[in-house]
């Protein structure tokens, strides 16, 4: 069994509503959530003409071999009606593995730990709530470590 912690986010629709479904379908799908954050809203990332992002970190214990995990989580983005029409374009729901115990594995579809993750307030700070001492395997340090190293200016409000 492996524990992986996902960061689930949208900025399109009803936000909170997709959030939900998108857990509803990865514990159908994909293990058993064991921990969710809160709900945090930040204003959109790079692209910033479009709507503010809803994101939420999860915990989720997964018998999944990473490649298969990634899988299921982009034919449920695909379920949920997202369509990919620009580079950090809008989105119904976008998911993400931010890390998986202690593995690394760099291929060209999936890099674990997710290599934006510490860059990324809006990734690291709802992580933190679930799981600030959670060892980052790569830059060996915590969570909690990465957060408050983070220069990222983008402002996240907890809902
Ligand atoms: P982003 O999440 O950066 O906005 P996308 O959701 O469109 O971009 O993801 C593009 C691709 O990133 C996915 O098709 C997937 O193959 C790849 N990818 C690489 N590493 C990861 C990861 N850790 N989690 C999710 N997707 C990843
Ligand atoms: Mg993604």
């Amino acid at each position: 069994m492996n524990t992986a912690y996902l960061l689930i986010g949208g900025n399109l629709g009803d936000r909170a509503a997709y959030l939900q479904l998108a857990v509803k379908h990865i514990e159908a799908l994909c293990g058993k959530i064991t921990s969710c954050s809160s709900i945090y809203e930040t204003a959109a990332w790079g692209n910033t003409n479009q709507p503010a992002f809803y994101n939420q970190a999860i915990q989720l214990m997964t018998p999944m071999a990473p490649e298969d995990l990634l899988k299921q989580l982009l034919a449920i983005e695909l379920e949920m009606g997202r369509v990919r029409s620009q580079k950090y374009g809008p989105r119904t729901i976008d998911l993400d593995i931010l890390l998986i115990d202690d593995k690394v594995l760099d291929t060209p579809n999936l890099t674990i730990p997710h290599p934006q993750l510490q860059h990324r307030r809006f990734a690291l700070l709802p992580l933190a709530e679930i799981a600030p001492s959670l060892h980052h395997p790569v830059l060996d340090k915590t969570v909690s470590e990465l957060l408050v190293n983070c220069t990222d200016t983008l402002d996240v409000q907890k809902k």
